[in-house]
């Protein structure tokens, strides 16, 4: 991918918050099970997944809230200590290195659709997925379906220290 030049910015819906992506992110998840959907209060979660050291805070602060998740291991979301808007969060299973960041708080959304559907086994039946994109009844293996750049970069990722 020929995208390291790509520069995303995005932020809370109070503007406290202001955060930069400085390259494209690793792959988007469009997520369709039931707890995305009460976090969101909606029919899915759309999430940039992306390494901690190429998300930076412009101005503000972001403030820890730990949250209940599927895997019974927990998320840590990140919110807008003011507005309290999700921002980006870390799951258990990928760490502290790769940041989940909600797509719909870019100021460009519509730059980031979905790689994959996951969790499409509690997908409200209004929702119709696109054809030309993967999408799967539960979770996947990410080495079956990222771009080898991406499952270079998340390897090394690994082998650094994560941001905070
Ligand atoms: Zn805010
Ligand atoms: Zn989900």
């Amino acid at each position: 991918m020929q995208d390291d030049l790509i520069v995303s910015e995005g932020g809370c819906t109070c503007r406290h918050v202001r955060y930069r992506l400085t390259s494209a992110p690793l792959f988007v998840h469009c997520c369709h099970c039931r707890w995305c959907q009460r976090e969101t209060g909606a029919a899915f979660a759309l999430n940039a997944l992306i390494e901690s050291d190429r998300v930076e805070l412009l101005a503000g602060e972001v403030v820890p809230v730990d949250t209940p998740s599927n895997s019974g291991k927990g998320q840590r979301i990140w919110r807008c200590p003011r507005c309290q808007v999700a921002v980006w969060s870390n799951y258990a299973g990928a760490g502290e290195a790769i940041r989940f960041v909600r797509v719909g708080t870019l100021d460009d959304p519509d730059r980031w659709p979905p790689d994959i559907h996951i969790y499409t086994s509690s997908r409200q039946p209004w929702v119709l997925l696109p054809s030309g994109t993967p999408a799967v009844p539960e979770y996947y293996r990410a080495s079956e379906y990222w771009p080898q750049a991406s499952l270079a970069r998340r390897a090394a990722s690994r082998t650094r220290p994560a941001a905070r």
